[in-house]
């Protein structure tokens, strides 16, 4: 039997692994030592607080992290962390914080963080269309900046930084939504960390925080408690009801990192695996297929390109939807195609693309 959902590159929710749906599947029935469905499980619970230490030890295994850092499982997204962020560092700055606009989502950043304090964009790939990230020599990092704040991959465009930026003394602070436990990361040297689950490692409605306690000394008092990290921390991220649905199936995915892949190491080797079947296919097709990223910030999560025509695009989309590829069309914003090969997309899965993009390009057409 073909695996399910075998063909699924969408951007975001991602694919799954086939045997976290299959343990989802018997949960929405019955968790067995409970003997409820895990929609019907208290928060308060003795499983679920089970459930929220597990996936806590396990993202700190994963990342190596030290007991000075807290892990937190919060709501409302990326996009949250946004403005909490800034709430939490920035409001009362004189000096700026210090941002950089690499894409879209990075992009998405600024404006929330404007309405806080004071920031600095110190480097922006707009002029360059966002097809390449900076190199350390167009960067200057501000001694005095309240913090850094990047985005690791852009997911749209299909960038990726390939190594920590910023100052040791100044508190980086990343938005790695859509490369999270996709491979090692220096996860010590963040102030803070945050990435939602639903590009790679689970479901919508959870978002991941990783972040170091001495961060939070000075944060304000008058925060409604929802937004303050320092009261999550102490609610043990159980300050009202959690989505505990979502938060379940993240654990199913980190035990499946663990476990069944071996560590981010072993995933890491996969991704670029996988990447660099795709990237191959794109350099080895006489520009047919035109990668949108510079060589050297190519991303292992979300392969984007393009066709010489829009007709050619179109076609590329409804023929690959018909053999079964899902996910393929471009971010709204950008158009073109993208890729995403999340953690769960198997190498096997690239490589039946690979053969359609050539078997595509070596169509009969009128000129
Ligand atoms: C998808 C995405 C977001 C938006 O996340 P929401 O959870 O929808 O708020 C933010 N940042 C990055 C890098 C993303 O890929």
């Amino acid at each position: 039997m073909k695996p399910l959902n075998s063909l699924n590159f969408s951007g975001g929710p991602g694919a799954l692994p086939e045997s976290v749906l299959r343990q989802a599947q018997q949960a929405i029935l019955e968790v067995p030592e409970v003997g409820l469905s895990v929609l019907g499980i208290s928060h308060r619970s003795d499983w679920f607080a089970a459930v929220l230490a597990e996936t806590e030890a396990n993202i700190r295994t994963l990342l190596g992290l030290t007991p000075d850092f807290h892990v937190l499982l919060l709501q409302g997204g990326a996009t949250q962390q946004f403005s909490m962020v800034p709430m939490t560092l920035l409001r009362g700055k004189s000096q700026p914080a210090q941002y950089l606009h690499t894409g879209y989502w990075s992009g998405k950043a600024l404006p929330e963080a404007r309405l806080q304090g004071p920031i600095e964009v110190i480097w922006s790939g707009q002029p360059s269309g966002f097809t390449k990230l900076p190199t350390d020599a167009e960067l200057t990092f501000s001694a005095e900046a309240p913090y850094l704040h990047y985005v690791s991959n852009e997911t749209v465009e299909g960038l990726q930084f390939n190594r920590v930026l910023g100052r040791d003394d100044v508190p980086r602070i990343c938005d790695m939504s859509s490369d999270f436990l996709s491979k090692p990361c220096e996860a010590q040297r963040f102030a803070l960390i945050y990435a939602h689950a639903q590009k790679n490692i689970g479901p919508a409605g959870v978002t991941v925080v990783v972040v170091q306690d001495a961060l939070l000394q000075h944060s304000p008092r008058d925060l409604p408690a929802f937004l303050d990290y320092r009261q999550q921390i102490q609610a043990h991220s159980n300050l009202n009801t959690p989505p505990v649905f979502a938060i379940y199936v993240t654990l199913l995915v980190t035990r499946w990192l663990l476990q069944d892949i071996g560590g981010l190491g072993a995933m890491h080797d996969i991704n670029q695996q996988k990447a660099a079947q795709l990237y191959q296919a794109l350099d080895h097709s006489d520009g047919f297929y035109q990668g949108r990223a510079a060589a050297p910030d190519r991303s292992l999560m979300n392969v984007a390109f393009t066709l010489k025509t829009p007709e050619l695009e179109r076609a590329f989309l409804a023929q690959s939807q018909q053999r079964g590829f899902s996910g393929l069309g471009g971010h709204r914003a950008i158009g073109g195609i993208r890729a995403s090969i999340y953690n769960a997309l198997s190498l096997e899965a690239v490589e039946s693309l690979v053969a359609f993009m050539q078997e595509f390009q070596l169509q009969p057409r009128s000129a």
